[in-house]
């Protein structure tokens, strides 16, 4: 039996050791953090994943909320005019198959305790370099899937891929319940606010029930960096409606009767977007294979993390089915890590486009979307596979030519 030890506890880390545990791998998961330390925790992510995500824990039988969970069925986006603050257009459409958000305070401890139930071995440690020297010595293979703990700085910063070394945007989430629906079908629905940020909201399934997840982007330095004098979870919700009654009048609209789902549902914070090489070689000269977050951590304004995580987890576990008796070389690391960039570099590359104030070709897009429903249809289930922007997203006579291709001049 090979003996594996994985650390972290979140999306990757637990999503591939309950794969290979049922596939018979020896599967240590060493974390920081109890189950009842999460479950009772504040809030993390939006981690709202779409359907080949979402598919990957079905595979495994993982995905224990697909009932309770709302779906999320469609994206909606307005742009607003830096101007006159009013939208200068919106859009939306349906995704050929819905998106879920469980809360990673439901799903994570429950995976914890769900891996213990089926055999796996659960050790709770903060883990550094003398943790990790010791598991390179017991366990044939060690991951780490810290996410963003401060152990993952230890791999290497890898310059050619990183396009920021700052925090892009001013992070918050604020989870409530009583927010009005939208018709006729549930989405995650966008507001893109030139020189100001990004302010998102859907359905999640959370530790009291179904709830909706307002999640604020804000440029640093803008009126949406805002959070650091707020202390109290009602601070915090006061902030969030503040917001949205002075930059976005019809989404508080939607939120006349919203309360704050607990005590915990908020957050606030900032990291920078980063690329990471994907080997830590330790001092003894043992190594360390990085996964998900821990190598590439992207800025949530996509809804991607989550995503990224559960198709990383994937690769990882076909590979190291795949590799049968062999050693896990360096080779082979390098290798793997290669095959999930093959997909991530894409994921990276759009989310970072959308940091940056947005060119004349992406606003052609955007706008084009609002007249043309297929246009519209592409760039919402393009969230599931964002490879799928590829070419036409990033160059302008690319985007030029896929708009006419759709059967419409050009709107510029
Ligand atoms: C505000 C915000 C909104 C987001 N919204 C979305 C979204 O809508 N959709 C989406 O797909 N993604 C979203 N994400 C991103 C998503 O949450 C992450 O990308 C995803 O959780 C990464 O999974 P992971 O397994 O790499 O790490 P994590 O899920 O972060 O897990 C890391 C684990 O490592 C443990 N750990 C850390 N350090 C140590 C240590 N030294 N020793 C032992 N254990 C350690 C932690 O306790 C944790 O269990 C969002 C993120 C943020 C911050």
């Amino acid at each position: 039996m090979r003996r594996i030890a994985i650390v972290g506890a979140g999306q990757s880390g637990l999503q591939l050791a309950l794969g290979l545990l049922d596939k018979g791998y020896d599967v240590t998961v060493l974390t920081n953090r109890t189950a009842d330390e999460i479950r009772y925790g504040k809030v993390m992510s939006s981690q709202c994943m779409f359907h080949t995500a979402l598919q990957t824990e079905r595979d495994l039988g993982l995905n224990f909320w697909e009932e309770q969970c709302p779906a999320v069925e469609g994206i909606g986006l307005n742009l607003v005019d830096p101007e006159t603050g009013e939208k200068a257009f919106g859009w939306s459409a349906r995704l050929e198959r819905y998106a879920q958000s469980v809360d990673q305070r439901v799903k994570m401890p429950f995976w914890i305790e769900e891996f213990e139930r089926r055999g796996g071995k659960l050790i709770i440690q903060d883990v550094g370099i003398a943790e990790l020297e010791q598991l390179a010595v017991d366990y044939e293979l060690v991951l780490l899937a810290a996410g963003k703990g401060e152990v993952v700085k230890q791999f290497e910063r890898d310059e050619a891929r990183s396009v920021f070394d700052k925090p892009q945007r001013a992070l918050a989430l604020t989870y409530v319940t009583g927010m009005q629906p939208i018709s006729p079908y549930s989405r995650v629905n966008f507001n893109i606010m030139p020189g100001v940020g990004e302010y998102f909201c859907f359905p999640a399934l959370t530790v009291t029930g179904p709830c909706d997840i307002m999640v604020f982007e804000g440029i640093p330095g803008g009126p949406m960096d805002c959070w650091q004098d707020v202390k109290t979870p009602e601070q915090h919700l006061e902030k969030s409606l503040e917001l949205l009654n002075t930059l976005l009048p019809w989404e508080a609209a939607r939120c006349q009767n919203v309360e704050l789902t607990d005590a915990g549902g908020y957050l606030a914070g900032r990291f920078p977007p980063t690329v990471r090489k994907p080997i830590l070689t330790l001092p003894s000269g043992h190594r360390v294979f990085g996964m998900a977050d821990a190598l590439v951590v992207n800025d949530p304004i996509t809804g991607q993390g989550s995503n990224n995580a559960a198709k990383c987890s994937k690769v990882y576990f076909d590979a190291i089915l795949a590799n049968d008796n062999q050693e896990f070389s360096a080779a082979w690391m390098q290798q793997t890590f290669e095959r999930y960039w093959d997909y991530a570099e894409t994921v990276v590359a759009w989310t970072n486009s959308l940091l940056a104030p947005p060119t004349a070709h992406m606003v052609d897009i955007l706008a084009a979307a609002s007249q043309n429903q297929q246009i519209a249809s592409d760039i919402a289930n393009n969230f599931d596979d964002p490879r799928q922007f590829a070419p036409w997203w990033f160059e302008a006579e690319q985007a030029a030519d896929y708009i006419s291709s759709k059967n419409m001049p050009n709107v510029a």
